[in-house]
């Protein structure tokens, strides 16, 4: 069925799912496996979590979508709370990443535009990923997924990451924003440098450009901290979240400062964007998530499960590298990932890999230490 009406653009793994409880995921064969995956950092609660399914309930029997031409409470309230937690004025909500990135840089260009008539170039950096739409995928500096999709979004500049100097190349003056990953997710788990993300913000600052953090992946609790800016201090004028927001509802948004404030009436809009449904469910995922002790857990948890994989690197000479903060760690190997992650499969683990040789972990991050025990020693399986 798949082959003849689905279009063919992913890889698909030998599993059909059929449910999922926290951090396990159950096929249609009744085989039950442990989800370091949870579809790619979304379902940061872990599958059907209480709070999630009953918001969805009450909200179904309420109302699920009216246009963003009306107001919605459940809409308010999330924008509120995200708006409480954060350092920004105003929030735009969409259904994706890369929508929230398409939006960012929409903005940054009219911010361009109320400076200069020339500033209009945005930096992005190498290895990046922010998204497959021709915005966000313009600004993505990886031949792979841009060479058949050229041409591209125009006067896009990409610099090296984590080299500060590559971007004091640049004739700045012209530049609207720099856009950056606080740790590039798909990229290979790779996190910025502390004195690269200081330096591009004084940059930012001294040059008049936007600095846009794309959280989507590692935003949201997943560091350890709610938002991903606060692990690094540096307040970024925009901010790109989605995955975990929605806790598996399409839901994503982007923030801006003060400064950054410049969309006005007709500039952007989105037919679902923060529709009543996804709004609920979002309000009810921060609302656990941002709590102190659950980030103070994420930040143990990912800590406990980062020493135990350095443990095992001394075991085993084909982990190269552990890295990562919080929840979203990285295992570089000293060859392909795809072998390991099909053994890992025969031991009912789901694990998936960023780039060529890193293994990523981004479970739920309700896990807890006994299935970090379980998903170490099944992982353990799958590398001898
Ligand atoms: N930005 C980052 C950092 C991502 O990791 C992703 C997806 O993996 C995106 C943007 C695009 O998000 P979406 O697939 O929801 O459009």
């Amino acid at each position: 069925m798949y082959n003849q009406c689905i279009l063919n653009t992913y890889k698909r793994v030998d599993l059909v799912a059929e449910s999922g409880s926290g951090c396990w995921l159950l096929d249609t064969k009744g085989n039950k496996y442990l989800d370091m995956v949870a579809g790619v950092a979304v379902n940061s609660l872990g599958h059907c979590h209480p709070a999630i399914t009953d918001t969805i309930k009450k909200q179904a029997e309420k109302l699920l979508h009216v246009s963003n031409i009306y107001w919605t409470k459940e809409q308010g309230l999330l924008a509120e709370k995200l708006i409480t937690l954060s350092d920004h004025k105003g929030v735009f909500f969409c259904n994706s990443g890369s929508e929230a990135v398409e939006g960012a840089l929409k903005a940054a260009r009219k911010y361009g535009k109320t400076r200069s008539r020339v500033k209009q170039k945005i930096i992005c950096f190498n290895n990046s990923f922010h998204g497959r739409t021709m915005g966000s995928l313009s600004v993505t500096a990886q031949k792979k997924y841009q060479e058949q999709f050229e041409p591209l979004l125009g006067d896009v500049i990409t610099c090296e990451f984590n080299n500060i100097e590559s971007v004091k190349n640049k004739t700045l003056e012209d530049v609207c924003a720099i856009i950056v990953e606080p740790i590039q997710g798909e990229g290979g788990v790779l996190s910025s440098t502390q004195e690269f993300m200081e330096s591009l913000k004084t940059l930012c600052i001294e040059n008049d450009i936007l600095l846009i953090f794309d959280e989507v992946q590692c935003g949201i609790g997943r560091l350890g901290t709610f938002y991903a800016y606060e692990t690094f201090r540096v307040i970024p004028d925009i901010v790109c979240m989605a995955k975990g927001l929605g806790g598996g509802l399409p839901l994503g948004a982007f923030m801006v400062s003060e400064k950054a404030d410049v969309l006005t009436f007709g500039d952007h809009g989105s037919t679902f964007g923060g529709n009543p449904l996804v709004s609920a469910v979002g309000k009810s995922v921060v609302d656990i998530i941002s709590e102190s002790l659950f980030l103070i857990d994420v930040k143990k948890k990912g800590e406990y499960l980062k020493t135990q994989l350095n443990q095992m690197k001394k075991r085993y000479s084909c982990i190269k590298d552990v890295r990562g903060t919080g929840l979203m760690l990285g295992i570089e190997l000293d060859k392909g990932s795809k072998d390991i992650i099909e053994k890992a499969f025969k031991e009912n683990l789901l694990i998936i890999g960023a780039g060529e040789n890193i293994i990523r972990i981004v479970p739920p991050l309700t896990i807890s230490y006994e299935e970090i025990d379980i998903f170490i020693q099944k992982f353990e399986k799958a590398l001898c």
